[in-house]
């Protein structure tokens, strides 16, 4: 390790990659379930879904027209009325009780199954149809145009052959997914389940959002951020209220998030913190308190709680600074849960931009500064949201990206590039 230049030594400090990868070596894919497909989108589907039926499953037509025979309306166009007799009306969701042969039509909705002896359609703007507006029952019809074989037929198992894979284990499920499954009469499907993530918060100054304010205490806006992280990723939250900085307040919040797939808590693993706090954390199994070289969110906890028993939960502990706690939560816990998911791309997008003004790295970590970026006619610019202490979470309301200052530079200034992790969904 490299002792930085501005004289602060990090051979204590864990770089940002091996924290992740000290972190997801601990989490695999949960299991699959049987999980209804309206509520399955941004899921991973655990299993190869063969169609049990084709799609369509009939030959049916593609416009409101006449069904014909293609031989019969060869001579036919617009100054040229072929006239056909009318045998019948088929409906969308009902099917021809007739034959055409020839000479004979059949009026026909999309959709419609087509009638035996048929093998085209003709429109009705291509035929006399207006002129029997109003008219209930349609005796003879004219047609305008002529048409080969196949003209408006929609053809069996053209979308989907009966038996064909059509999704594969591992696709994330989207709304064309969700149709898809639907439309071959799928109401669930086997999926990698949603993992349940316990969130707490700790801190004697913490109150609740919608408690009145007192003099010396702050709002918890960790629980209340982490919670929606978690619901944007498809997982369950399952907040757990907020422990006192008191072993015994810690050890009751923790026995309730036990659980759970994940436990997420906040504050209480920096330097100046109540050590009881760590110290229960670390009584229910090998809970590791880091520093990563990061900026925001140095102080990071890390561990496996019961380790050695059956019901073994691993435990981040972010920062209580509320920036802090977010972009470790992005660093860390996102890629963990959409691990537990059965995603495999747990990487944000990073794109290169032009910085406008300047971020700041004065002890060698790597910066995580909050930006927005906008899209130019030259391409991307990145320009920070004003004050970057950890404490100022109004400073990631603006931002949709994270620009990095790497660990060896000693900042970046206007015109630099920069790459940003892009942070909005
Ligand atoms: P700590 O890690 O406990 O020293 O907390 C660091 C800073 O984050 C302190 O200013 C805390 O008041 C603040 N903080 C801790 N937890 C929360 C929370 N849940 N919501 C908002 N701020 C918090
Ligand atoms: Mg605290």
């Amino acid at each position: 390790m490299t002792t930085h230049h501005h004289g602060h030594h990090h051979e204590d400090m864990l770089s940002v990659e091996k924290a992740r990868q000290q972190i997801l070596r601990e989490f695999e894919p949960l299991d699959a379930e049987t999980f209804p497909i309206s509520d399955s989108v941004g899921l991973v589907i655990a299993e190869n879904v063969r169609s049990g039926i084709s799609i369509p499953t009939l030959d049916n037509s593609a416009m409101d027209g006449y069904a014909v025979r293609s031989q019969d309306v060869t001579a036919a166009s617009q100054d040229n009325t072929v006239n056909l007799e009318v045998i019948e009306t088929i409906a969308a969701g009902s099917l021809p009780t007739k034959p055409i042969e020839p000479g004979k039509a059949s009026r026909i909705m999309t959709g419609a199954p087509i009638p035996d002896l048929a093998d085209a359609v003709i429109p009705f703007e291509e035929t006399t149809e207006e002129d029997f507006l109003g008219t209930a029952d349609i005796k003879e019809i004219g047609i305008k145009m002529a048409a080969s074989p196949g003209t408006n037929i929609r053809i069996k198992g053209k979308d989907i052959e009966k038996n064909e894979l059509v999704i594969e284990k591992g696709h994330i499920i989207t709304p064309a997914t969700v149709g898809v499954l639907a439309s071959m009469g799928m109401s669930h499907v086997k999926t990698i389940r949603k993992p349940v993530i316990s969130i707490l918060s700790t801190g004697n100054e913490l109150l609740s959002p919608g408690e009145e304010l007192s003099d010396g205490k702050i709002y918890d806006s960790n629980s209340s951020s982490i919670v929606a992280s978690v619901m944007l990723l498809g997982a369950i939250p399952k907040y757990v209220g907020i422990a006192k900085d008191d072993m015994d307040s810690v050890r009751d919040k923790l026995a309730e998030a036990m659980d759970s797939d994940l436990i997420i808590s906040s504050a209480g693993v920096s330097k100046g913190d109540y050590d009881m706090v760590k110290d229960v954390m670390s009584e229910h199994g090998d809970l590791q308190f880091w520093s990563v070289r990061m900026r925001p969110a140095k102080p990071l906890a890390f561990g496996i709680l019961n380790k050695s028993s059956r019901k073994a939960v691993p435990l981040i502990g972010l920062p209580g600074n509320p920036v802090s706690s977010l972009v470790a939560f992005e660093q860390f816990c996102r890629p963990a849960i959409q691990k537990m998911m059965g995603k495999t791309n747990l990487e944000r997008p990073i794109i290169k931009a032009v910085l406008k003004d300047s971020i700041e790295n004065y002890d060698g970590r790597r910066v995580y500064a909050r930006v927005v970026v906008t899209k130019t006619e030259t391409g991307f610019v990145a320009e920070t949201t004003g004050n970057q202490d950890s404490n100022i979470l109004t400073s990631m309301l603006k931002a949709n990206g994270l620009a990095i200052c790497p660990e060896d530079e000693h900042g970046k200034n206007p015109g630099d590039i920069v790459s940003v992790v892009m942070i909005d969904d």
